[in-house]
């Protein structure tokens, strides 16, 4: 169960209504056996997907903590994806963070923080693990390139991939794959053999063969079924061409994308300067491709500060319904535009591999003062 939390939803510069990009990704474990506070806590670590400036002011009217975050993973160096950065690092450090946190990013990051470090006095207390995507693409070919595995306990596990995209700066995006690994107890079976409910059941649960008081030999792998559930988001940076992601989103339960502007807009701002090309996409453009490749879920976000986030087809004011629609032309599936705050909870199938996967992406309501 992967429960993303959008921090800023506007593109290039913030508005009233949006930050600039950062969204949040906490992976639940729904078989944690944790009940006091601080088990439940440790049971929800987050990632951290762009770092757009103020995202440290976004976390505080939400329940996440710097304590809990694994990892930080930046789409590309444009401002609006990562200057909130050494701010977030630095209060994590002011907050007394001790555990090593682990920094996805192109090269370029590492200078930047480093800079300010040496500029500004900057002293971090924990180790940041800098992993350049320029280093982890073009390691040799191996099963594993580009795929960073992160061990959360010894049955949940993530793993980020990456992808190129096509942008202005190099930009990536990510797949974001959790893995839960459980063990249920067949205790029908286990009534019907005539064993009662004991000390034993916890035993055959854990893995391990018993012998009953009778002298009966039980095997653990008899009376177990050992159950994965996989989560997979796939979470693009910007880009003008959703066709790179295809290899990404092939098993994927949802797709968050940008939707810089409508078609329309899109296409008038490429012609009044064919000298610039921002290369973002238009809600169409990830919308055909979306319903090309038979995804059931999108969510779009990073819009124009010119939307207004009122959703009005007849006004003439630029807002969200215009993007909407203009999605909705081209796209069938499931399809949200994020808004700041905005939850959303991404559960993939439970079940054996090769089984057909029935995902579910449930919109939760906003993270602000829950
Ligand atoms: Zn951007
Ligand atoms: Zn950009």
């Amino acid at each position: 169960m992967l429960k993303l939390t959008f921090l800023g939803t506007s593109a290039g510069v913030p508005t009233k209504q949006r930050n600039v990009t950062a969204l949040a990704i906490e992976c639940l474990n729904p078989y944690s056996s944790g009940t006091n506070q601080q088990q439940s806590k440790k049971s929800r670590p987050w990632v951290l997907i762009d770092c757009g400036e103020g995202t440290q002011q976004q976390l505080l009217h939400t329940k996440l903590s710097l304590h809990q975050l694994v990892a930080i993973c930046i789409t590309h160096v444009h401002g609006d994806h990562c200057y909130g950065l050494p701010g977030l690092l630095a209060s994590a450090a002011m907050s007394g963070r001790r555990a090593p946190l682990t920094l996805i990013a192109p090269k370029a990051i590492s200078s930047l923080l480093e800079t300010i470090a040496l500029t500004t006095e900057l002293y971090l207390s924990f180790t940041v693990h800098f992993m350049a995507i320029e280093d982890l693409l073009s390691q040799p070919d191996s099963e594993d390139k580009g795929q960073i595995t992160i061990s959360l306990d010894n049955q949940h596990q993530l793993v980020i991939d990456i992808y190129p995209l096509s942008h202005r700066v190099a930009s990536y995006g990510f797949g974001v794959e959790q893995t839960i690994s459980h063990r249920t107890l067949n205790t029908d079976k286990l009534t019907v053999d005539g064993i009662p409910a004991s000390a034993l059941w916890g035993k055959l649960q854990q893995g391990k063969d018993v012998v009953t008081g009778d002298g009966r030999k039980l095997y653990s792998a008899d009376y177990v079924d050992d159950d994965s559930q996989c989560t997979r988001v796939v979470i693009a940076g910007d880009n003008d061409m959703p066709d790179c992601l295809s290899a990404a989103v092939a098993d994927a339960d949802l797709l968050v994308h940008e939707a810089t502007y409508t078609h329309e807009v899109l296409n008038n701002i490429q012609a009044k300067n064919p000298d610039f090309d921002p290369m973002h996409s238009s809600a169409q453009l990830v919308g055909r491709f979306a319903q090309n490749i038979g995804l059931k879920n999108l969510i779009l976000t990073h819009f124009s500060a010119r939307y207004q986030s009122f959703d009005n087809p007849s006004s003439s004011t630029p807002n969200m319904a215009h993007i909407r629609l203009d999605a909705e032309s081209v796209y069938q599936g499931n399809l949200w535009l994020a808004a700041d705050f905005d939850q959303y909870m991404v559960n993939g199938a439970a079940g054996l591999a090769g089984e057909a996967k029935s995902s579910r992406v449930q919109y939760l309501g906003s993270a602000r003062g829950r």
